[in-house]
Formats: structure tokens, C-alpha cells, sequence
């Protein structure tokens, strides 16, 4: 147990998980590692997640909807059309998301979305207020939620506050671009915890903080209008473990008989990726179209596996993107594929986790290549996932989170459709050796870093921020100082 809940004389507040969406614990395997995470740490505690249902409905009721998982209570809302249109499709998908992650051309700013998702916070705040109890640890996730704290203190709330952002925070000329980023910015110093996934993220916030705000640091603490928050980067992770012996069930098994070929010289390369602009997907084809111009010996012998089911389908530059990879696996397959042979097979649709975990043990590459992402977790499954003594080799973007972690991967720039092509001719000969040695350190780091450590490090420093003695950063008193 951490010092904080020591001195907090080792009793455990209760959490309360907040992000847009609930998982059914029933669910919570496909809801990937965050549901799994978040569930773990509720059934130890007790708790309650709150968010949106995943239901539309035409008259939405303003009483969440309460059911009881064990220890776990789940309470959640329904969304009206405009409301889901407005602040998921909308601000969040159409604005956020793009400009976080610096597409600057895609983002659309739209008043009215920016309207409904400040509706929507409010909404939600307002439906988790009168469940909440005075020494509730209330944790907050995600950039569809950004203003949440604020609607909460709105509200009078004066429980301790912690918030992770999972993408990842954009330099302060892409954030001052919205033209909403003040009231934002000041929404998110209702928090007292303010959780990044690298220290670069944490560094960019801070820069904008000074800059724009004129915020005074000092150690991880940053003020700025009459409030001080910590902010802290806390690498989120997987359950290594788990994911290992998920890679040698049946199931997983099975799959890598369908994938692995056994051929001499066969090489399977695999990406597995939401279909999404960030994800670096058609600049991959066209490292695969360099890798075959460069090297010959790949004819017939090199294959990319790439798994993208379709995400956010309702949003315009999602359809555009999944045109755009059909044309250019269209493209290479013409050029290169030979009668028992192609170079690219492309799947759009999701698979199940056991079933990944064995595409992955199978596949002697893993080409993890987005042009930016919070953290990337694909990374890590592949990982995982490998046989110790006959480990495949990861192929990682630098602009991944996780490439601040994961040094024993090869790092590459997905730009440069050169070195991402040396490097998967680097790895399909890599000798056993040295894959051994670059998996077992990367191994290493996934289980000192994994899932839980990321949850009790997140949720011992909110404990510290409002342990017994200490002022707590937002709390009312130093809001009004
Ligand atoms: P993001 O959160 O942006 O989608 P991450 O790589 O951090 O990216 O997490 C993606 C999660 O979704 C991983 O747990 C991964 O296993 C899962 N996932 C991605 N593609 C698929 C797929 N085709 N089928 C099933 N799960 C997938």
C-alpha cells in the first residue's frame, strides 16, 4: 500500500469511473484494456461507473438508469440524436480528436457542436451529483469529457477530482486554434489530478498553461486562474500477463495455425488498427510497396496482414479513409500479387481477443506505425503475445506514446516509407539472439508498467492530493485564493 493511503489510515475511498462509455463487466473483454483496468480497480474497492448507456433514445430520461454488478454499481444515460450528433460526432470526433492529434485540416469547428457538448457535460454532471458521496475519489477519462470537474464544482462538488486524458495533448499553436481553448483550458483547473500518457504531454500542457495563462509551476504543480492542479504523466498499460496466456489458449491457437506458414522464409507481417486517419494505415501500404521495389526477395515470401475494422462510421473523413486503403491494397495487389500469392490482405472487421493474440503470436512482425497516438496499445499486445524463445520483432512509429517506452523496439518515422521498409527487412532477419534479448526488455517493461500499476499510481496521487493535513489543490479554499 502506497504511503498516502497509509496515512490515509488504510481505508480506501470509493472510486467513481467516469467515461462516455459504460461497459457491462459481461462486455468488459471486448471493451478492451481500459473497461478491464477500470473494472479491476472498481471490484476491489467497490464503486460505481457512470457515462453514456451507447443508447439513442427520442426522449432520453434525465435519471440515470442504476444496475448492480457485485460490488459494481453501473449507472447510466441514454443520449437524444441532436445530443450524440453534437458532442460525440461533433465536438469530440469532428474537433478534438483531429486538433489533439494535429490535423489541424480535418478539424471542423462547428458552434453548435461545441454548444451540445457543453450541454452534455452539464447534463451528465448534473445526473452523477446526487450519487455521489462526500469522500468519493471521482475519476474522470477522456477528451469527451474535458469539462466535466467544472460542471461537477458547478454543481458544488467538492470531492477530489482526477482526470486522464488517453490522447495525446497538442502543442499550444494547434490548441489555441479552437477557438474555445480558454474556457477549456479553464475548465480543466476544476481538477485537482491531471493524468497524461507521456511527459511530453505533460511538458506540452504546461507550456500552453504558461504562455496563454500565464500559469506559475512549481515541482508538478501548475496554477493559473486562482486554482492549482498537479499534472503528472502516467504511461498507461496492459495486463501483460493475461494477454500472454491468452496467446497460448485454444482459441489463439488456432488462429496462429490459420496465420503462421510454416515455409521457410514466409514472413507475415500484421497491423491491427480502429480504421482511422491517425493511425498511419495508407502511409504503411506504401512502406509494403517500398519494402517490395527495394528488396525482391520479399516477392512471394513477405505478406501484410492488416486488421482495420471500420470505427466512427457516421463521421465523413472515416468513410474517405477507408476508400483511400482500398484503392491502395488495390494498387499493390495489381502490381505485385502472384497466383498463390499477394502482398496485402486487408480485413475490416473486428476479431475477437484470443483470436488477435494468436494473429499476433503468428505474425513474425508487428508494424505499429500511427502518425500520432496517445499510447498505442496494439504495441504492447503484440509484445505480450510473443513466444519468449522464438519472439517476433515490433516495428514502432516514434510519434507513438509508446515509443518512449518501448526503446527495444526498432523506432521508426511512419513518413519515411524508406527506413520503415529497411527496417522490416532489418527485422525479417534479425537474428534469434537478439530478437530474444529486445523482447525480453521489452517484456520486462510491460509487467513493471502494466495495467494495474498504471491504476494505483493514478489513484495514489489523487489520494495524495487530498490526504488528511495536505490542502488539496481545487479544492473550494484554494479556489477562492
Ligand atoms: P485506440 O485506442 O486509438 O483504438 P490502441 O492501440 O491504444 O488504439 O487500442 C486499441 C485497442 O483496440 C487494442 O486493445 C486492440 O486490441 C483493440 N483492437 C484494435 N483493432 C481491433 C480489431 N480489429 N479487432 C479487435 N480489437 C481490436
Amino acid at each position: 500500500m502506497s504511503p498516502a493511503l497509509r496515512k490515509a489510515g488504510g481505508q480506501r475511498p470509493r472510486l467513481v469511473a467516469v467515461s462516455n462509455r459504460v461497459v457491462h463487466p459481461r462486455g468488459a473483454a471486448r471493451g478492451g484494456g481500459l473497461a478491464v483496468a477500470l473494472l479491476d480497480a472498481l471490484r476491489e474497492r467497490g464503486g460505481l461507473w457512470f457515462g453514456w448507456s451507447g443508447q439513442i433514445s427520442d426522449q432520453p430520461d434525465s435519471r440515470p438508469a442504476v444496475a448492480e454488478a457485485g460490488p459494481i454499481r453501473l449507472a447510466t444515460l441514454d443520449l437524444s440524436q441532436a445530443e450524440h450528433d453534437a458532442y460525440y460526432n461533433g465536438f469530440a470526433n469532428r474537433c478534438l480528436w483531429p486538433l489533439f492529434h494535429l490535423r489541424l485540416d480535418l478539424a471542423a469547428f462547428d458552434p453548435q457542436h461545441y454548444d451540445g457538448y457543453m450541454r452534455v457535460n452539464r447534463r451528465l454532471a448534473g445526473a452523477l451529483w446526487p450519487l455521489l458521496q462526500d469522500e468519493d475519489q471521482v475519476w474522470i477519462h477522456d477528451y469527451h469529457l474535458l469539462p466535466f470537474a467544472e460542471a461537477l464544482r458547478e454543481q458544488r462538488a467538492r470531492q477530489q477530482i482526477g482526470f486522464f486524458l488517453h490522447i495525446p495533448f497538442p502543442v499550444p499553436e494547434m490548441l489555441t486554434a479552437l477557438p474555445h481553448y480558454r474556457e477549456l483550458m479553464r475548465s480543466l483547473f476544476s481538477y485537482d489530478l491531471l493524468g497524461f500518457q507521456t511527459e511530453d504531454d505533460v511538458q506540452r500542457f504546461r507550456d500552453c498553461a504558461v504562455r496563454e495563462f500565464g500559469a506559475q509551476l512549481r515541482g508538478d504543480s501548475v496554477t493559473a486562474f486562482g486554482r492549482r492542479l498537479v499534472a503528472k504523466a502516467f504511461p498507461i498499460g496492459i495486463d501483460a500477463r493475461e494477454f500472454a496466456q491468452l496467446a497460448t489458449s485454444p482459441a489463439a491457437r488456432l488462429e496462429f495455425q490459420r496465420v503462421r506458414d510454416p515455409r521457410p522464409g514466409r514472413t507475415v507481417i500484421v497491423g491491427v488498427d480502429r480504421l482511422d486517419y491517425t493511425k498511419g494505415i495508407p502511409e504503411r501500404f506504401q512502406a509494403m510497396e517500398r519494402l517490395l521495389e527495394r528488396y525482391p526477395d520479399t516477392h512471394g515470401q513477405v505478406e501484410l496482414l492488416q486488421i482495420a475494422p471500420t470505427s466512427r462510421g457516421e463521421v465523413p473523413e472515416y468513410m474517405a479513409i477507408r476508400e483511400q486503403l482500398e484503392r491502395i491494397a488495390g494498387h499493390i495487389n495489381g502490381l505485385y500479387a502472384q497466383l498463390d500469392w499477394a502482398p496485402i490482405r486487408y480485413i475490416n472487421r473486428p476479431l475477437g481477443r484470443r483470436q488477435l493474440a494468436g494473429i499476433y503470436r503468428a505474425s513474425r512482425i508487428g508494424l505499429v506505425t500511427p502518425l500520432r497516438d496517445g499510447m498505442n496499445l496494439v504495441a504492447k499486445e503484440y509484445v505480450a503475445a510473443q513466444d519468449p524463445a522464438d519472439p517476433g520483432v515490433l516495428v514502432l512509429s516514434r510519434f507513438a506514446g509508446a515509443a518512449q517506452q518501448m526503446r527495444a523496439a526498432l523506432i521508426v518515422s511512419p513518413y519515411d516509407a524508406t527506413a520503415v521498409a529497411d527496417a522490416l527487412q532489418t527485422a525479417r532477419y534479425m537474428p534469434l539472439e537478439e530478437r530474444r534479448n529486445r523482447h525480453a526488455e521489452l517484456m520486462q517493461g510491460l509487467l513493471r508498467n502494466d495495467a494495474g500499476a498504471w491504476r494505483e499510481s493514478f489513484l495514489d496521487a489523487l489520494q495524495r492530493c487530498s490526504a488528511p493535513g495536505e490542502e488539496s489543490p481545487a479544492s473550494p479554499r484554494a479556489q477562492a485564493a
